[in-house]
């Protein structure tokens, strides 16, 4: 599965901050692993839609998909040089699919803060810099690689050139993904796995007072502005407070966001931008013993999203019927959905949607 690693200075909040998703993940009711690494905390994805679908199509229980994240100890200033365990740090950012980002955004003059200041984008440009510092040293063991091969080969030639446009940018402190690449340049560098081409969602962790309405904190905007400057998108969570919120059972969950002010809990909110970090989208399937969502990787095809649910689903695909949620949450039924016309079949290059809600017909 993939996953989101999160990443960010000491004493920031990152711990607090996986603990409530942990604590989050521990309330699920379809808690599908017995046992779990425990850098890796499992949430379920809050989508409406499963309790419309649930409503219109009843089926005996109703299971959410789910998503990862993955702990990272902290990294700190000089990592890139192996310093304070830095290389396992690293190492260990370089095997998660995207980056969340925490920074600390709330004033507490009883935890300390290694740079002895609060200022969330300076902390957001030391980690960055320590990224693109592990990158530019790959690129640079690569480089003297490929320069020797690219004289007989013109795979290793392309290479070159491409390692010669992120030199210069990893040099500046930049990062990979905020490079303009041609969809071959950006094979090579998949090839790379670099750090700073991965994916990144911003979090601030602000003070409680804030959580209400995060854009009114100044540490918040000073993410946000940074963010946006790198085509990244910026949340605010008070960590502390959602892992209370985590504890709560879902009367006193309600009680307690709607005293702060809250619409939903900040968590949730992370989770769903994670989820499209990562490229992520659910389809459905419908009543009978259950109601459940899926997750699968945007672009899928139909026969591959059924080898989600089942490998012979997918060995065996024949066709796959489908309706859109909209469509359901329209007409209200899947009688009313067919009569209107729009329950389609569809074959094995059916592109999956988001919100589909499917059934497979496959041979077994
Ligand atoms: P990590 O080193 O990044 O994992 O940071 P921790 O999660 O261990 O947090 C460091 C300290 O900051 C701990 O004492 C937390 O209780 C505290 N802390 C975390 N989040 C908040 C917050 O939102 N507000 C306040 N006041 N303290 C926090």
């Amino acid at each position: 599965a993939l996953t989101a690693g999160i990443v960010g200075l000491p004493n920031v909040g990152k711990s607090t901050l996986f603990n409530a998703i942990t604590k989050a993940g521990a309330e699920m009711a379809n808690y599908p692993f017995a046992t779990i690494d425990p850098n890796v905390g499992m949430v379920e994805v809050p989508d409406q839609r499963l309790e419309r679908i649930q409503a219109l199509i009843p089926a005996k229980k109703v299971v959410p998909t789910t998503f990862e994240f993955t702990d990272i100890a902290g990294i700190v200033k000089g990592a890139s040089k192996g310093e304070g365990l830095g290389n396992k740090f690293l190492e260990n950012i370089r095997q998660v699919d995207a980056i969340v980002h925490v920074v600390r955004a709330f004033d507490d003059d009883n935890i300390t803060h290694v740079a002895d200041q609060v200022d969330p984008v300076a902390d957001i440009e030391t980690i960055n810099l320590e990224l693109s510092l592990a990158d530019l040293d790959a690129v640079d063991k690569r480089l003297a690689k490929v320069t020797r091969a690219a004289k007989g080969s013109a795979e290793a030639k392309a290479e070159l050139a491409v390692l010669e446009k992120l030199k210069p940018a990893l040099e500046a402190g930049g990062a990979v993904r905020d490079l303009t690449l041609d969809a071959d340049e950006q094979q090579v560098v998949k090839g790379l796995f670099l750090l700073t081409s991965k994916p990144v969602l911003y979090v601030a962790n602000i003070s409680e007072d804030s959580m209400a309405d995060p854009t009114q904190d100044h540490y918040f905007q000073a993410v946000q502005t940074y963010a946006e400057k790198h085509g990244a998108q910026a949340i605010g969570i008070a960590a502390e407070s959602e892992e209370e919120i985590a504890e709560l059972d879902e009367a006193d969950k309600q009680e307690f966001l709607q005293a702060a002010g809250v619409k939903e809990p900040g968590l949730d909110k992370l989770i769903r931008a994670a989820y499209r970090l990562l490229n992520l989208e659910t389809f459905f399937t419908a009543g009978g013993k259950e109601t459940k969502a899926w997750t699968f990787l945007r672009g899928t095809k139909a026969p591959q999203a059924a080898g989600i649910i089942h490998s012979d689903f997918e060995r065996g695909f024949i066709r796959a019927e489908v309706m859109s949620f909209a469509d359901l949450d329209q007409y209200e039924s899947e009688a009313a959905v067919k009569e209107a016309g729009k329950l389609r079949v569809e074959g094995k290059d059916y592109t999956m949607q988001d919100g589909d809600i499917v059934n497979f017909r496959f041979n077994v």
